[in-house]
């Protein structure tokens, strides 16, 4: 890294609630690792707010790990990046308690994710879930980071983070930076494969509703297949054709072609061709992550020590915003 230069701080995460999704994938991680060039960037597998919803303890463990390596197979590289795991710098709970006491009941419960999470688990609706915005405020500010690559599902979280900094700010003085999302032109929200209404996500109970990382070529050729389209036969970006619209704009992101040109291209060509094509290249496009996950996780001594290296190295970031934090309010 250059002295000197102050390069933008970039800071994002991802929850181990399943393995990352095409969507995760496209939306946010792709963009993590292009960032590395030109910020300070701090990545990180955000296992505290996967506890926001029901898990399995062991299961939490694996796709904790699995999630670390998998964003190292994607490229983000731990010699240019910082890259840890939340639960390992306990900054980020203690941040987050101090700013509960700076957000308001009612910001909180106009957050959508709030919405959808609760009548997905309404067995479960716990205040964890609630207050899982202020956490994400403290995950960013611990950082002052500069730039949140995220899809726009997480937009109205960094909008909270903004409203919660300059609070705080307002109050005493210029503790936090104000965080701006980073959200793609291209592929900020890529739809379900089984309901292109809805928001692709990891944690979707039909697993045909999304295509993991690390899924084989048959089975995201056949995933792709079965998408949920219409019965117009015409491989054309119009409103109305959810389905049709998101494997475009997949195919549009992994090839780098147009609209226009993919138009062209299945000119009375039928479905089954266009999804066929797809398939075969959103498959070669992952299989490398694929290769580089396996040589991973063939050592896990040494992914857990890199694990702990990037948690000093963010601890020792985030003790500084913290201790200046708690000053200001007046903790001794
Ligand atoms: P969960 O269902 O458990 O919430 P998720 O698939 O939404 O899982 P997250 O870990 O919550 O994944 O989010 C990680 C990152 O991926 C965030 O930046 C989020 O905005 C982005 N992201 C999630 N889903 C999509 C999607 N369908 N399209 C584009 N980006 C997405
Ligand atoms: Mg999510």
């Amino acid at each position: 890294m250059e002295q000197n230069v102050k390069k933008p701080i970039s800071l994002s995460g991802i929850q181990p609630t399943g393995v990352m999704t095409l969507g995760n994938y496209i939306g946010a991680v792709k963009n993590w690792v292009t960032f590395q060039d030109e910020c300070d960037c701090i990545y990180m597998i955000a296992n505290l707010h996967a506890i926001t919803v029901k898990q399995d303890p062991a299961a939490l463990r694996k796709n904790t790990l699995e999630a670390f390596a998998l964003i190292l197979a994607c490229g983000v590289d731990p010699e240019k990046s910082i890259a840890f795991i939340q639960s390992q710098v306990p900054q980020h709970a203690e941040l987050s308690w101090v700013l509960n006491c700076y957000a308001q009941f009612g910001e909180m419960s106009r957050m959508t994710q709030f919405k959808d999470k609760s009548r997905k688990h309404a067995d479960n609706i716990n205040v964890g879930l609630f207050t899982y915005p202020i956490l994400m405020a403290a995950d960013i500010l611990l950082y002052q980071a500069d730039v949140v690559p995220v899809g726009v599902d997480q937009k109205q979280h960094v909008e909270i983070a903004r409203d919660i900094a300059g609070r705080f700010n307002g109050l005493y003085g210029d503790v936090f930076k104000m965080p701006t999302p980073f959200i793609p032109k291209a592929g900020a929200k890529i739809m379900s494969l089984a309901d292109p209404t809805k928001k692709m996500s990891k944690s979707d109970d039909n697993l045909n509703s999304f295509i993991a990382i690390l899924e084989d070529k048959d089975s995201i050729i056949r995933k792709i297949k079965r998408s949920v389209t219409d019965s117009e036969a015409l491989v054309a970006y119009r409103e109305g054709k959810d389905g049709i619209n998101n494997l475009m704009t997949i195919y549009s992101v992994v090839t780098g072609k147009s609209f226009e040109e993919i138009e062209r291209e299945f000119e009375g060509k039928g479905y089954g061709d266009f999804k066929l094509a797809v398939g075969e290249t959103v498959a070669d496009y992952l299989a490398p992550v694929k290769d580089r996950f396996n040589a991973l996780m063939g050592d896990k001594a040494y992914l857990e020590s890199l694990a702990a290296d990037g948690a000093e190295k963010a601890s020792r970031l985030a003790r500084r915003t913290l201790s200046k934090v708690y000053r200001k309010v007046g903790l001794l």
